[in-house]
């Protein structure tokens, strides 16, 4: 299980985290916002842990900045704001659970195994072709075997997967998964698609570039122009 903590004082961080690690996580610390941000971009998490007091942003600004990008793995707001509004607020952003400081770890842990248990159960495999995949759970198979695939890789062929058959715009595509990159390259996007068109030669299905208009995934292997 890879969880993204994001905290930053490094004395709770550090005791959070090696709690964590021997019950099985995989723990990344992110001390700042555009740590988590960044963090959150380049690896795939099962989980977070979210702290709102942090140095350089709110930590609810940073909420709802991962949920845009496309961040959708559980987070549980871990903070001293113990107010009512706090916790409404929290959870209107698109926190999965509250945690008061001062806590039990015991208590986090519990909480962390429930949200990945309901997460379990919301998974919804797409299937076309010969590929299945989970988004949730950001899992590609294709006859069963696992095809490794980066976050990027998977806010793409979600999307795709979603609109099956039909045309998802480029922008659209691009908007969502460069979010936060002003800088990304034009071609950036066509980056992503190709890699995804070779990580998915097996799985029996194509994804059509459509020029002007945007890509389509369909099922079938022709050569896609
Ligand atoms: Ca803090």
């Amino acid at each position: 299980m890879n969880l993204l903590l994001v905290e930053d004082d490094p004395m709770l961080a550090r005791g959070i985290a090696v709690a964590l690690s021997k019950s099985g996580y995989v723990v990344t610390i992110a001390a700042t916002a555009g740590d988590a941000l960044c963090m959150a971009r380049s690896n795939s998490f099962n989980i977070g842990i979210l702290d709102l007091g942090l140095p350089d942003r709110d930590g609810m600004d940073l909420l709802g900045d991962l949920r845009a990008a496309g961040a959708t793995f559980p987070i549980l707001i871990l903070s001293a704001r113990a107010g009512l509004n706090d916790r409404i607020r929290g959870l209107d952003t698109g926190a999965d659970d509250y945690l008061v400081k001062p806590f039990a770890l015991a208590e986090l842990e519990a909480r962390l195994r429930a949200l990945l248990r309901r997460q379990e159960d919301d998974s919804v495999w797409r299937r076309l072709g010969r590929l299945q995949f989970d988004s949730a759970g950001k899992r590609a198979l294709v006859d069963d075997s696992e095809v490794e695939l980066t976050s990027r890789e998977c806010i793409v062929l979600d999307m795709l997967l979603r609109n099956a058959g039909k045309v998802v715009s480029k922008q659209k595509l691009f908007d969502t998964v460069f979010t936060f990159e002003s800088d990304a390259a034009p071609n950036a996007l066509e980056v992503q698609v190709s890699r995804l068109r070779q990580k998915l030669k097996a799985a029996g299905v194509t994804i059509r570039a459509l020029r002007g208009l945007g890509y389509r995934i369909e099922s079938g292997n022709e050569i896609s122009p």
